[in-house]
């Protein structure tokens, strides 16, 4: 037997980062031995091509998968190209990744989670799983084969052995459990076979394990009509992976359906996406996408926990499920699959490189989404609809959160109810519907379109035409204050005072609010601070009074504002109240009678008027007993 060789310096550091690992998806070893195993057979292919005369074609290779429960050993065997006993010292002893080191030494504290998830470590990584690991090869154009034998740190043996079929095969002795690592699940074939299909399934060579399944035994000739059908284990040799991934496809060969189910089983989503983009590029970077928008939310879509991305796959092997990189926060409910040629499995030197390849398919994937749900908002309404019910509000949320640097991309897929249209509206078709003379964008907040129709400030507006915007939701009022003018219009809330008087009708107001002075007074002094300011308006028809705000705070804002965790030390800000009389309307002219004639009953009234303003906005007012004593006495 040979002497034992010591692992070079740095790979013995990766390898001890690997047998002490606590990463928990220990799995993806799995994954990387059955790449080395279909890289190996690229190999072997290619030479056959050129060196084998009338040789191997692609259908004679495979990846077998072999389990013994009693031995512990799993066993990944192909006929690649094999290595002689040079290349197993040289390959298996040393690193091959330089890069991951480089990476690592660059960084003050190595990141093993980051390292052995994004990038996998190749061969190494059975270490986090296995505490042996035997290596036997037999290399294309060679009659000696060679094992490779290791148990860990303290090094490694090369001897001759005598494999007679070119290609290799990996032993793994798979590690005893412990009370924090089961490691029984990797000798379970169920369990190693959804592995296979999660992380490999597209792997083009057939990756073949023994598969159990219970079929019924044949009846006997002379078995009476009703006894019971028994049953056989049988274990049947079978290829676990579909080698053909749906995105490699050409899209006129894949049917709705098969797109369908491969979302559905991928995403683990019951209902069928609502829009499949599916699209292959060529150029300064070589991929294919197949995008998914879903017809729902993802489960915890609008939690911390979510995790957006998309898989990245190069050459098909997935190397990231989540890749976030590749999907902008305001598409993040997108589900879908990248593959490229020109990404390499290897963390290496190529990794800046490859970082700017995976910006420019990034930002190819942003353009087409985007004008995926811009066809879909001109084209189909419908389903637009239902996108916009489970992800407008998150479109809102990250324009808003983007002090605007999103609004080119996302200002124009945002829609409004409004108080004129059955169906929410854009901002541009909103524009195109204003009627002469209409110089800003009007909306109003409240709990939905039906309280919004009913505000006092509505009424007239709606005699002239005017269509208002609603913000019935949360951050609604909060965006529009930011976008400030939109299509060259200014946004202005219908419940900020003072909105919408013309300038003859502004003139006739300051001459009555000159005249009525003291009545104002009066009424300002009864409310006993509960408004910053009353004042007379003409914007109202059929109510008497109104509820508006001064000084850039409104009363939804300040609903919501409520709402969110106090700040540390201050109190919510509040909404600055003014109440608006309506000058033509007859309790008018009953105040102004009374200021003259009983001018203390106008305290009670003001306070009635007030209330009523309240309630009329949804809100609660602050004393309702006293409110309704006050009602009594004015009708006995
Ligand atoms: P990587 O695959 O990224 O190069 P690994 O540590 O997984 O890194 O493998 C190191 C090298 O060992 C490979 O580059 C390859 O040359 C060789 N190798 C690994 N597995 C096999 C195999 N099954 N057949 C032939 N060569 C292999």
């Amino acid at each position: 037997m040979s002497k034992k060789k010591n692992f070079k310096a740095e790979s013995k550091r990766m390898l001890e980062l690997m047998i002490h690992s606590i990463y928990t998806h220990k799995e993806i070893f799995l994954r990387e031995l059955i790449s080395n195993a279909s890289d190996a057979i690229d190999k072997r292919y290619y030479h056959a091509l050129k060196n084998e005369a009338g040789g191997l074609g692609r259908d004679s290779f495979a990846i077998d998968i072999d389990i013994d429960k009693n031995a512990r050993t799993l066993t990944i065997a192909d006929n690649g190209c094999g290595m002689t006993d040079e290349e197993l010292e040289n390959n298996l002893g040393t690193i091959a990744r330089s890069g991951s080191l480089q990476f690592k030494s660059e960084q003050e504290q190595p990141d093993e989670i980051d390292v052995i998830g994004q990038f996998g470590v190749g061969f190494y990584s059975a270490f986090m799983v296995a505490d042996e690991i035997t290596v036997e090869s037999l290399k294309v154009g060679e009659t000696q084969g060679y094992r490779w034998h290791s148990n860990g740190v303290d090094g490694f043996t090369v001897d001759p052995c005598d494999k007679t079929e070119i290609g290799t095969v990996v032993t793994l002795r798979i590690k005893e459990s412990t009370e924090a690592d089961d490691f029984n699940p990797f000798l379970e074939s169920h369990h190693i076979q959804s592995l296979v299909k999660r992380y490999s399934d597209y792997i083009r060579y057939p990756i073949r394990m023994d598969i159990e399944s219970s079929v019924e035994k044949p009846r006997p000739a002379d078995a009476p009509e009703d006894a019971p059908p028994e049953w056989e284990t049988i274990s049947e040799r079978k290829t676990v992976n579909s080698m053909s991934p749906l995105w490699r496809k050409a899209k006129s060969e894949v049917q709705k359906e098969e797109y369908d189910s491969f979302y559905q089983n991928t995403f683990h989503d019951g209902q069928a996406p609502l829009r499949t983009l599916h699209a292959s590029a060529e150029g300064a970077i070589t991929y294919q996408s197949l995008l998914f928008i879903p017809s729902s939310a993802p489960y915890q879509f609008y939690s911390k926990d979510f995790e957006k991305g998309l898989r990245l796959y190069a050459s098909g092997v997935m190397i990231m499920e989540h890749c976030k990189d590749l999907l902008p926060d305001c598409f993040g409910f997108v589900r879908g699959v990248v593959d490229s040629q020109d990404l390499s499995l290897n963390i290496s030197r190529e990794m800046l490189q490859q970082d700017k390849q995976l910006k420019v398919i990034a930002k190819h994937i942003e353009k087409k989404i985007k004008n995926e749900l811009k066809d879909m908002l001109e084209n189909d309404r419908e389903t637009y609809r239902t996108f916009y019910d489970a992800f407008g509000i998150h479109l809102k949320y990250a324009l808003y959160s983007s002090y605007g640097m999103l609004r080119e991309l996302l200002l124009d897929l945002l829609q409004f109810k409004t108080t004129t249209q059955d169906t929410p509206q854009t901002f541009a078709e909103y524009v195109a519907r204003m009627p002469e003379g209409q110089t800003a964008i009007y909306y109003a907040a409240g709990a939905s379109v039906e309280q919004i129709k009913r505000l006092p400030q509505c009424e007239r507006l709606t005699d002239k035409g005017i269509e208002v915007l609603c913000a019935t939701e949360d951050v609604d009022e909060f965006l529009f204050k930011m976008l400030f003018m939109v299509e060259e219009k200014e946004i202005h809330s219908i419940t900020e005072a003072s909105e919408l008087e013309d300038a003859s009708e502004k003139q006739s107001l300051e001459q009555e609010t000159k005249a009525r002075e003291s009545l104002l007074n009066s009424i300002k002094t009864a409310l006993n601070g509960q408004v910053e300011q009353v004042i007379l308006t003409s914007r109202l028809k059929s109510h008497p009074v109104c509820l508006s705000t001064t000084g850039g705070i409104t009363l939804e804002m300040e609903r919501v504002l409520a709402q969110q965790p106090a700040a540390a030390g201050g109190s919510p800000m509040k909404a600055q109240r003014v109440l608006e009389l309506n000058i033509s309307h007859p309790i008018y002219e009953k105040l102004i009678s009374l200021q003259e004639h009983a001018p203390e009953q106008v305290a009670d009234y003001a306070n009635l008027l007030y209330n009523q303003a309240v309630l009329m906005e949804g809100l609660a007012i602050e004393d309702p007993v006293a409110f309704s004593n006050a009602i009594c006495k004015l009708m006995v």
